[in-house]
């Protein structure tokens, strides 16, 4: 399996717009973050996880030419508002794009993105996509591997974690109960946020991310959904445990 990190930023992105902040000004490749998404590849199977609204970028920058699926953590627009950039793996595979999600966050798309849902009077081009409801403790199972929904609590907004064999990729944790913690058991890599040094209602902090991983044990971790206040890239790399990295944007691993 191929992961390849399309954006580690958090819903702003870095540079945020009109920012003079150092982090937002460096020059470093790695301090530049699009909104956090991942490309999975699995035997001949290519999906994303979330769709944000540097979909289009991403796409074009790790050379993504397949989509066989969009999986879903929750519906902030920082995860969902490029939507409509599905429209070129339309017209190249001259069918609809199935789409995962918890109930929740398929009604809030079909009400957002009335014009793609909608099956009478459609726009000829509007963007096709296959809903399909994500249930908690029910696998899906995508070109025999088995993909593990994990409920996650942001901050008040529930999240769908996945975990995908030996990997796992958690963004916009907050909280997460025992039973959720017991599907990480034995994952080789995880993936979870961190956003920033000082505690956040809705966001582990670097701190609540070491814990946690701690807790989890893998046998190495990658942080994302990453505000610039977290500091720059480089230094903040050499204050972390050894098996624990900063993701940055078109890092790519192989698990
Ligand atoms: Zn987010």
């Amino acid at each position: 399996m191929q992961v390849y990190f399309l954006g580690t930023g958090t819903s702003q992105g870095i540079p945020v717009i009109g920012s003079n902040h150092s982090v937002c000004k460096s020059n470093d490749l790695k301090d530049k973050r699009l909104r956090v998404s991942v490309w999975i590849t699995w035997n001949e199977s290519s999906f994303v996880i979330d769709c944000g609204p540097d979909f289009r970028q991403q796409m074009l920058n790790s050379g993504c030419t397949k989509l066989d699926a969009l999986f879903f953590t929750h519906e902030h627009a920082d995860h969902t508002a490029g939507l409509d950039d599905i429209r070129p793996f339309n017209f190249m595979q001259a069918k609809p794009i199935p789409i995962y999600g918890h109930k929740y966050v398929l009604e809030n798309l079909a009400q957002r993105f009335d014009y793609i849902f909608r099956t009478e009077n459609r726009y000829p081009g509007a963007p096709s996509v296959q809903p399909i409801e994500v249930i908690n403790n029910q696998s899906v199972f995508m070109d025999g591997l088995e993909i593990i929904p994990i409920d996650v609590d942001h901050g008040g907004t529930q999240v769908f974690g996945y975990r995908f064999g030996d990997f796992a990729y958690l963004t916009d944790v907050k909280r997460m109960n025992g039973t959720e913690i017991d599907k990480l058991i034995g994952v080789k890599v995880l993936v979870v946020n961190a956003l920033r040094e000082e505690p956040h209602h809705s966001h582990f902090s670097l701190q609540d991310a070491l814990d946690f991983i701690h807790l989890v044990q893998p046998e190495k971790a990658f942080l994302t959904h990453i505000s610039h206040l977290l500091g720059f890239h480089e230094e903040v790399q050499k204050r972390l445990p050894k098996n624990v990295f900063l993701a940055y944007d078109n890092l790519k691993i192989t698990i």
